[in-house]
């Protein structure tokens, strides 16, 4: 019987084609009187048989092979191994089943190739998007989709990124190639500031990719380049004002007052109050400029705590007096010592106490009371960890709310006037809290409006704490 798929008339014509030399011998040999007609036509139809089976056991491996080509081709994969074949040719079996061996490893190979390089891309933290020529998203990195929110594959870049100008860069290198770079904004999910890298691939990929857009967020460094940008305004206003008012009271102390010996009196104390306001403006600054330099130093001194804040409270004695203000230091039952940087520590708490003082009515109280960590530390410390608690607190006209979060940033007054007039510069605060960063500690504010504030400072308490 024909094994399935051997076409029956190829079976027949090589069967008689692989017979007729045989056929043509036994009829040579009857014809000559060698051997009987009758021995001849069975001779030959034996051996037409032999050779028919043997033609059809080579050919139903040849047409197994092609079988399992032909699954290959269709599905991309076939088994070869579990085929019955023949033995007929069995290096021709062995060869084949090398070659699937052989093609499978390489399968196996580059499948798991393929996978981690998707993997990977699909696991990098920069937003990435790969197009098609469509312009929809073939792969988006965990990056993107953290960016963009919904950033999946199938879905038109218009969906996720709205921007036109971008989406015109994008349409521009599907259809030109080459490679576009755009700056914009998004306000969805949240508001970033973002530059757009759009290249089109040298070779469309074989998932269809055609083009690559990386996005870069670019929101903190524009933020870091306008916080430069307003410190320097801000410092320039704040030393403007006394340099005017320098510049007025010289003019005037050569020409209107140049005779007038009250008038030189008056101008003179001016210019001695301006210029001693530039001066402390300009020593904030430098106090800024040093503490955030060493910033990421922490400090390894070790200060005596309740020492240091009586001696700040001495040095503010003549202030809290002028304003008779009363400035009571609680004892702080096991606070001794703390890691820290002496001269860091004394400008912190002078800001703070100073703050209170001149921020609080005629004659009012003002505490400090440092103690062991009575409550759950705020961030960046951890909740439990061991630490040293500071208070100053005031009854001064206290805060309002929306001013808190805003205190500690440079320049920033509730109310500048009054704040100049006390011989502030607005950089108290700010440096307060570079000082706590780098003690790798916490600040925190609270207010009652008409009641007073309460500023805490925090710090690690390691071995800051005397038995
Ligand atoms: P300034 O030199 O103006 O005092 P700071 O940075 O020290 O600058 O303080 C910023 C602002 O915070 C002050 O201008 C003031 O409005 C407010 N402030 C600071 N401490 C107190 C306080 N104890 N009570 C009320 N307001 C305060």
């Amino acid at each position: 019987m024909t094994p399935p798929g051997i076409p029956f008339a190829r079976l027949a014509t090589l069967t008689v084609l692989a017979a007729l030399p045989p056929v043509a011998i036994f009829c040579v040999l009857a014809a000559s009187g060698r051997l009987a007609w009758g021995a001849a036509i069975l001779s030959a139809l034996l051996c037409t048989a032999a050779l028919a089976w043997m033609v059809r056991r080579g050919l139903s491996d040849v047409y197994r092979v092609l079988q399992f080509s032909e699954v290959l081709a269709r599905d991309g994969q076939a088994d070869m191994t579990g085929r019955d074949m023949t033995g007929l040719f069995p290096e021709f079996t062995e060869a084949v089943t090398k070659l699937q061996a052989a093609w499978d490893r390489d399968r196996g190979r580059l499948g798991a190739r393929a996978s981690s390089a998707e993997i990977v891309l699909e696991s990098l933290p920069h937003p990435l998007l790969l197009l098609n020529r469509d312009r929809q998203i073939v792969r988006a990195t965990v990056g993107a989709k953290k960016l963009l929110g919904a950033a999946t594959a199938g879905r038109d870049l218009s969906s996720v990124l709205r921007n036109p100008q971008v989406l015109d860069a994008v349409d521009r290198v599907l259809e030109g190639g080459g490679r576009a770079l755009i700056e914009f904004e998004i306000q969805f999910p949240a508001n970033r500031s973002l530059n757009a890298q759009i290249e089109a691939l040298q070779t469309p990929a074989a998932d269809g990719s055609t083009a690559v857009v990386a996005l870069f967020d670019v929101t903190e460094i524009k933020q870091v380049h306008q916080m430069r940008a307003d410190f320097v305004a801000n410092a320039s206003h704040e030393l403007r004002t006394p340099l005017a008012v320098l510049s007025g009271c010289v003019k005037t102390l050569r020409g209107p007052a140049k005779d007038d010996p009250e008038g030189r009196e008056k101008f003179l104390g001016m210019m001695d109050a301006h210029a001693s306001r530039m001066t402390q403006l300009i020593d904030d600054l430098l106090s800024l400029s040093r503490v955030e330099l060493n910033e990421n130093s922490p400090p390894s001194d070790r200060v005596h705590l309740t020492r240091l804040l009586s001696n700040v409270v001495t040095s503010l004695e003549i202030p809290a007096a002028e304003r008779e203000i009363e400035v009571v230091i609680e004892p702080g039952i096991g606070v001794g010592e703390v890691i820290g940087d002496e001269s860091e520590l004394n400008q912190l708490f002078q800001n703070l106490i100073e703050n209170s003082i001149k921020y609080s009515r005629r004659g009012g109280l003002v505490r400090i009371v440092p103690q062991l960590g009575s409550r759950a530390a705020p961030g960046p410390l951890a909740p439990d960890a061991p630490h040293v608690e500071i208070a100053v607190i005031d009854q001064g006209q206290g805060i309002a709310p929306e001013h808190i979060p805003r205190l500690t940033e440079r320049f920033y007054r509730v109310d500048t006037a009054r704040s100049r007039e006390m011989g502030g510069t607005g950089l108290g605060l700010a440096i307060v809290k570079h000082i706590v960063g780098r003690h790798r500690g916490a600040l925190t504010i609270e207010s009652v409006e008409g009641e007073g504030s309460t500023f805490t400072v925090y710090l690690p308490a390691d071995a800051g704490t005397s038995p």
